[in-house]
């Protein structure tokens, strides 16, 4: 029986989560998904998470009645208020900043393209306004665990290391090693942390200073997305160059799989769908299928329809993917996209779709209502990732009964059981896994998925049992739990 986490009496956890993102009030990728599940989740371990926020202008836009907690006359060169908010049943501290945060353009960049060039300012000032909350700045407000997310966080644990003692506890959570938010040295005399930070001890990294290292250095744990992940980023081909920090770290170092909101990822009742279904009625997907062959202008054929939600980068392996389109093809398949990014690949995509008319087809740019028509119609979920810390679209395909055939690595490795002979005769394969990623293994993924999906009874066997998995945050929640109390020096519960 899993032991209860919160024993009688005893005070709830208090955790201050710090990150650039969150859903529902603002997202670029699957960290807004985990930042905006896991208040929900911990609230019902006796974890109360409020969520720091920058005060974008998407995000003021959207947060009705706020109390003003904290006026600053200065922060990082103008006038700033941490604004006390509700949305969504989330419990949000709004740094709004309007110097730093009141722009057009994305979170990240400004309307050409480019990275905002004082993003270093705009995260600092985020990461100092999250150190000081930990040393008091909110009055009657305490957090114990202060968990920063992604390199826009990085430096609040190294705010927290360099100043004044502090007993709080701060944990960096590794979304993607590869955004690590590097700026050049001279930045660092505008940060306001002593000269002492200025080391390979702080933010110094290489002659500059590393946003992502400062977190990895000081943080009194970190953890990652999944336990494979967690194991790759120590090697130089997943490190991105911090690997020799990790294996430094290795015993503070956890891997914790992602989870998605079963609410608002549920087949049963999503309205996105032409047709809901569950287990027993997965049968009806095939409405949802001819909704999204619709979409996309495909022919209506007994083809299996592969589908692809993604960014279209390279991290997610689609250049390799446009290469085998006409293979793709030639083996009966058709092919729904749905994504933005890099021009090249969209363009290689779109170029496919022009050669093969009816059989693939392409929207650019982000849908959520079209994301889960295609989890709900297609037949597998297309994630040839290069590298996955975790990955959110194979979760929702497994829970949507979309086969994720996915590359074996990182979150993608721990959470799909290859339908290998072995797996099918336990009745345990949920997708199809690709090892090592190159236009041949996906292409034979591919085959091997076509070949599954023509056995009507296996299919629907893998099927059903991707729809059975735990997806949810349960388990991953209660290790959250036992790492903030093994921090704080409490009793630890069980976290398995
Ligand atoms: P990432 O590396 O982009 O964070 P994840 O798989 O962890 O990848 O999370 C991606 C999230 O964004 C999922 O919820 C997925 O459904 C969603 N998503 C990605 N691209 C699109 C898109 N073009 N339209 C709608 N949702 C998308």
């Amino acid at each position: 029986m899993p032991t209860k986490t919160s024993k009688p009496g005893e005070a709830a956890i208090e955790v201050l989560s710090v990150a650039s993102e969150v859903y529902p009030l603002i997202k670029t990728g699957g960290l807004a998904d985990v930042v905006g599940a896991l208040p929900g989740a911990l609230r019902r371990l006796n974890v109360n998470m409020r969520v720091l926020v920058p005060g974008y202008r998407q995000v003021i836009a959207k947060i009705a009645k706020p109390v003003v907690l904290k006026e600053m006359a200065s922060l990082f060169g103008g006038p700033a208020r941490l604004l006390d908010a509700t949305v969504s049943g989330l419990d949000l501290i709004v740094v709004d900043a309007p110097h730093l945060y009141d722009r057009d353009g994305s979170i990240y960049a400004s309307p050409s393209g480019a990275d905002w060039t004082d993003n270093w300012k705009r995260f600092g000032a985020f990461s100092q306004v999250a150190g000081q909350i930990g040393r008091g700045l909110i009055d009657g407000y305490s957090p114990a665990i202060i968990h920063a997310h992604d390199w826009q966080a990085g430096l609040v644990p190294a705010y927290l290391r360099f100043g004044p003692p502090t007993k709080v506890k701060s944990v960096m959570t590794v979304h993607n090693l590869a955004f690590q938010g590097q700026f050049p040295r001279e930045i660092f005399g505008e940060l306001q942390l002593p000269a002492a930070a200025n080391s390979v001890d702080g933010v110094e990294y290489y002659g500059a200073v590393g946003y992502l290292k400062a977190g990895l250095q000081c943080a009194d744990a970190i953890t990652t997305v999944s336990p494979t992940y967690a194991s790759e980023i120590r090697t130089p081909e997943f490190g991105m160059g911090l690997e020799g920090l990790l294996n430094s770290r290795t015993s503070d170092v956890y891997g914790i799989l992602n989870g998605i909101d079963l609410e608002a990822w549920d087949p049963g009742t999503d309205t996105a769908l032409v047709e809901p279904y569950r287990i027993s009625t997965v049968r009806r997907r095939a409405a949802n299928k001819r909704a999204v062959r619709e979409r996309f202008g495909l022919e209506h054929s007994d083809a299996p329809l592969f589908g692809v939600v993604s960014r279209l980068t390279w991290q997610k392996g689609i250049d390799i993917l446009a290469n085998v389109l006409d293979r793709l093809v030639g083996m009966g398949a058709q092919l729904c996209v749905l994504g933005s990014g890099d021009g090249g690949i969209e363009d290689a995509i779109a170029n496919a779709a022009g050669r093969h008319p009816g059989r693939i087809g392409i929207v650019r740019g982000y849908d959520e209502q079209l994301s889960h028509m295609i989890q709900g119609g297609a037949d597998a979920i297309l994630i040839p990732s290069r590298f996955e810390p975790c990955g959110l679209t194979q979760l929702i395909g497994l829970r949507y009964g979309c086969v994720p055939v996915v590359t074996r690595t990182g979150g993608l490795a721990d959470t799909v059981v290859d339908a290998n002979e072995a797996a099918l005769s336990m009745g345990a394969a949920t997708g199809v896994q690709i090892s090592p990623l190159n236009e041949n293994t996906l292409t034979e993924a591919l085959r091997r998925a076509i070949a599954l999906y023509r056995d009507e009874a296996v299919w629907a066997h893998i099927q059903r049992r991707g729809m059975k998995s735990d997806v949810g945050w349960d388990q991953s929640a209660r290790k959250y739990v036992a790492l903030y109390e093994k921090l704080m020096g409490r009793a630890v519960s069980n976290g398995d």
